[in-house]
């Protein structure tokens, strides 16, 4: 079987392109939960079918950045990803990079969301605007305007390479500063962007982190390691190793990649049995 194959079948079973419902509650109830449960923070489960207790809350804005979107109600996380934004922001801001935007985190209790997003349940991802224009001054009278931001894409129309007239260096190094903060376990871009990475970048060390997705042509996704504290916690599969600067990335640019991936034989996945609990709990 030829390699771009076995790797499409390998991708397709650890990367369900929408996770499929998930038996037991709907989204809409994880959606509806309006605030976390008490007690210590627990990541629980895998970030594609997982949940969240003792969610904290990211606050609106702080120093070098900006939370976009506050309405959705998905700008809750395990402490150790609000404690990430605040370290990335704070070495970003250092280096003279402009407020940075960051889009959603996860739902109160985490778990399924009805829209959006097949990951984000365990409280441990979040999405970073691709953004490094000047913005305005951050405060409660900015926080209705963030409500309705649009960032234009950085990846050309057919996604055959990024944007000259957006791309620079500085996005690169941005993407670079995440890909070696200790917590992350992997940023997802949009494969464009991860092949201008390998044109420019081949052969370091924190390209390997840097992982090749559809859509997030505008924002990167950051997913951090399962925490110490949460023994229910379930990794996603390991990072390959080498910069994935190989021929497993034209796979992005075939028919097979432009179709969604079939949804897997079986009975739908379920959410651990501690979720239910969790959705049902004080709080
Ligand atoms: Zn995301």
């Amino acid at each position: 079987m030829r390699a771009a194959a076995l790797f499409a079948i390998a991708f397709a079973a650890a990367h369900p392109a929408a996770a499929p419902p998930a038996a037991g509650q709907p989204a809409a109830e994880w959606a509806a939960a309006a605030g976390p449960t008490p007690g210590p923070a627990r990541a629980i489960g895998s970030t594609a079918l997982g949940c969240l207790a003792g969610g904290v809350a990211l606050p609106p804005e702080g120093p070098g950045w900006q939370a976009v979107r506050l309405s959705r109600n998905r700008h809750w996380g395990h402490p150790e990803l609000l404690r990430f934004v605040e370290s990335f922001a704070e070495s970003t801001r250092a280096r003279g990079f402009p407020d940075l935007w960051i889009g959603d985190l996860a739902q109160p209790r985490g778990g399924p969301m009805p829209w959006g997003h097949a990951s984000h349940q365990t409280g441990l991802d979040v999405d970073i605007w691709l953004d490094l224009s000047p913005k305005p001054p951050a405060g409660p009278a900015t926080r209705g305007a963030r409500e309705s931001i649009e960032v234009p894409s950085l990846v050309l129309p057919g996604e055959a390479g990024v944007d000259p007239a957006r791309w620079t260096r500085r996005h690169a190094e941005l993407l670079r500063l995440a890909a070696q903060h200790p917590s992350v376990d992997r940023v997802l871009v949009n494969h464009a962007i991860k092949r201008e990475l390998c044109r420019t970048h081949a052969g370091e060390e924190w390209l390997r982190r840097v992982r090749p997705w559809r859509g997030h042509d505008s924002h990167a996704h950051i997913r951090l390691s399962c925490p110490a504290d949460s023994p229910d916690c379930v990794p996603a599969p390991p990072v390959p190793t080498g910069d994935g600067c190989d021929a497993s990335l034209e796979w992005w640019l075939s028919e097979a990649a432009r179709r969604p991936s079939p949804r897997p034989p079986g009975p739908p996945p379920r959410l651990p049995a501690a979720c239910a609990a969790l959705l049902r709990g004080g709080g």
